[in-house]
């Protein structure tokens, strides 16, 4: 784990992912990580809550249907969100420092979150020819026919959830690597590229010394 100060006197000349000479710099927001205990919390939820909804032998409570554990679920995750949301720490860096593979990198995660985007409306508009005429009609479906209906249903969904994962891992501060600090004024940076932890470690050496 390396640790670079949010307002460093002198920033490392080779980006955090690479190691590669900076040929850019960009504004990152660092954003820290949610707390252990929430992280265990959401898990304990997901199984307390989510394994009922999926195995009817697993619910405990009275009541026989999953809506309510599905309810239960919600309105926890919603509020492990809100927690970490308000608990957050945030370190703006005006400049970080980038080369043209973390530019790429970046470049690649925006045109698929993009893509991903544009084919939520699309695949909602295949509902219209697809899933409809099924469901109006008396026939019953050959197996082929349900397949592609069950498709054209859950495809919006997956190609929304891609497109937000896609556009968080596109964010500058997830391409450098690094999240903020608990105490809001420094970057952390897990497993950095060779030569930037050593650029860094000097630094700070250099800094002890003088
Ligand atoms: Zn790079």
């Amino acid at each position: 784990m390396v640790l670079v100060p949010a307002q460093p006197s002198n920033p490392p000349t080779v980006c955090s992912r690479h190691g590669n000479p900076v040929t850019y710099t960009a504004s990152a927001r660092f954003r820290s990580r949610p707390p252990v205990w929430l992280q265990a919390a959401v898990a304990v939820l997901v199984v307390a809550a989510g394994l009922p909804v999926a195995y009817p032998a697993a619910r405990y409570l009275d009541d026989p249907d999953p809506e309510l554990y599905l309810l239960i679920l919600g309105a926890g995750l919603f509020a492990a969100w809100l927690t970490h949301n308000i608990m957050v720490k945030i370190v703006d860096v005006p400049a970080w420092g980038f080369c043209p593979a973390c530019r790429a990198r970046r470049a690649n995660l925006v045109t698929a979150a993009t893509v991903c985007f544009v084919l939520v409306p699309v695949s909602c508009a295949l509902y219209v020819p697809v899933v409809l005429p099924e469901q109006l009609g008396d026939d019953e479906p050959s197996t082929l026919a349900e397949i592609v209906r069950w498709t054209v249903l859950v495809a919006p969904a997956v190609f929304a959830i891609a497109a937000v994962v896609l556009s968080a891992y596109a964010r500058w501060a997830v391409v450098a690597g690094g999240v903020a600090g608990r105490n809001g004024t420094t970057v952390e940076l897990r497993r950095p590229a060779p030569q930037f932890a050593q650029q860094v470690t000097d630094q700070a050496g250099l800094a002890e010394l003088a």
